[in-house]
């Protein structure tokens, strides 16, 4: 099975729109596990569409989108069938569609809007709900190419409603024997990658078809994904070939490991409060109420966060969680002492099991010799005491963004160790 996306347009070759079509497609066929080969866009010149079309026999399907509608530069249906030496003919179909959506617009069904109607002969009309263009199907030699609107609104339901079932028939040669997930957070991918790729390599080698490895940043977490595919007769790998690349994986995780199944490292967290029946509140400078904010994207969070401070002045620091002016003074506000403060005056305030807190140099600005840009203390109190623990956010070389981002992982996952530490 083989799919090519391809886009019409010169809108999307001179950056005047974002080819989402592609990236929406292409992220519904992987979620039905059907691989796409290439993604292409195109102008929409009758040439560049011809040969692309032609091009695209070796593909078992092709979806088209854009350069249906009604205007001079939409010609991907008269060149779909000049390519395909199909004449182009009045399908009585589309018209009583086409027909049907003006009406409902109280507009005139004008010689450029009869056009919409106009398709390869023997071309499968496929129903516009939204908009005024049809698409359309067509198979080809051994290739079905459905042409599908441009506009996001009028494509994706029609890929849901034509494509999906196709999809789907297409690929049942192909079935998923195995997966497994590990979600990582604490290291740079190289690094992991380093580690196991002489086994990836041999399976790679020895099974092409049926073994995919692949580690994508997820920022500022890795994933690792392990598939095994039942494609035909071919070779899949055993338990036994793949005990030492899973040995190694497992050797190396240690603590990185956040999840197994594609949590994220606030979902990890809640849930392990949640075990314990423990409460949380958050005292948070640097991060501005980035913690709160990606707690209580989860539903039900109310059952373990209690609130949150955001604290930026040493006022605040001062005034709302008790951080002595000795030491925002002596020691300043980015310090572990500082840090530790805010996390016993949070716990304090709101009377939770536990209290995180985080005050740090986000840049660009702002850092000196002794606190660069990227400096963090992380303050954790809880029922054995309280702690700090100082880090240098991507060694300083992230932007103010990565660095809060960053922060916000580092303490949810100082929390995390301590809580599984306890288990
Ligand atoms: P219409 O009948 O609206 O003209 P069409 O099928 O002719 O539809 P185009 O003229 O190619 O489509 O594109 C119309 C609009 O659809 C674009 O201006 C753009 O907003 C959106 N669009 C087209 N292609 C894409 C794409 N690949 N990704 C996202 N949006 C797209
Ligand atoms: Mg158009």
């Amino acid at each position: 099975m083989s799919v090519l996306l391809l886009s019409v347009g010169d809108e999307i070759l001179d950056g005047r729109i974002l080819n989402s079509n592609a990236q929406w497609m292409g992220d519904q066929l992987r979620s039905l596990r059907v691989p796409v080969r290439e993604i292409r866009s195109i102008s929409d010149k009758p040439e560049h569409i011809r040969k692309t079309l032609l091009e695209a026999g070796k593909f078992k399907l092709v979806v088209a989108t854009g350069g249906l509608g009604p205007t001079n530069d939409d010609r991907t249906m008269s060149t779909a069938a000049a390519a395909f030496k199909l004449p182009l003919v009045l399908n009585a179909k589309a018209l009583s569609l086409v027909r049907r959506q003006y009406q409902k617009r109280s507009l005139e069904l004008t010689e450029s809007r009869r056009k919409l109607a106009f398709l390869p002969k023997g071309a499968k009309v496929l129903m516009n709900q939204v908009g005024t263009a049809p698409g359309a199907l067509i198979v080809w030699g051994s290739t079905t190419f459905i042409f599908l609107p441009g506009p996001p609104n009028e494509c994706h339901p029609m890929f849901t409603r034509f494509v999906t079932p196709i999809a789907k028939k297409l690929c049942s040669g192909r079935k998923l024997v195995a997966r497994k997930t590990w979600r990582l957070f604490g290291k740079g991918e190289s690094d992991i990658y380093q580690a196991i790729s002489p086994e990836i390599s041999e399976l790679e080698k020895k099974f092409p078809d049926s073994f995919q490895f692949g580690i994508h940043i997820n920022f500022p977490c890795i994933d690792l994904t392990l598939e095994t595919w039942r494609i035909g007769s071919k070779a899949i790998p055993t338990a036994r070939d793949l005990r030492s690349l899973l040995e190694k994986i497992e050797s190396q995780l240690g603590s990185l490991l956040i999840s197994r199944k594609k949590e994220s490292l606030a979902e990890v967290v809640m849930n392990l409060l949640k075990e314990r029946g423990a409460t949380l509140s958050l005292a948070e400078s640097c991060t501005g109420g980035w913690v709160g904010k990606i707690l209580t994207d989860i539903p039900g969070s109310s059952q373990v966060l209690l609130g949150g401070v955001v604290a930026y002045a040493n006022s605040a620091k001062e005034k709302t969680l008790g951080v002595s002016p000795e030491i925002l003074r002596g020691k300043g506000a980015v310090s572990g002492e500082t840090a530790q403060a805010m996390a016993e005056g949070a716990l304090s305030l709101f009377r939770s099991t536990y209290a995180l807190a985080l005050s740090g140099v986000s840049g660009p600005g702002g850092g000196s010799e002794k606190k660069p840009v990227g400096t963090l203390q992380i303050g954790l109190a809880g029922p054995s005491g309280s702690f700090s623990e100082h880090h240098w956010v991507l060694k300083g070389a992230g932007t103010r963004e990565q660095n809060r981002l960053v922060s916000v992982y580092l303490a949810l996952d100082a929390l995390r160790k301590t809580l599984q530490a306890k288990a």
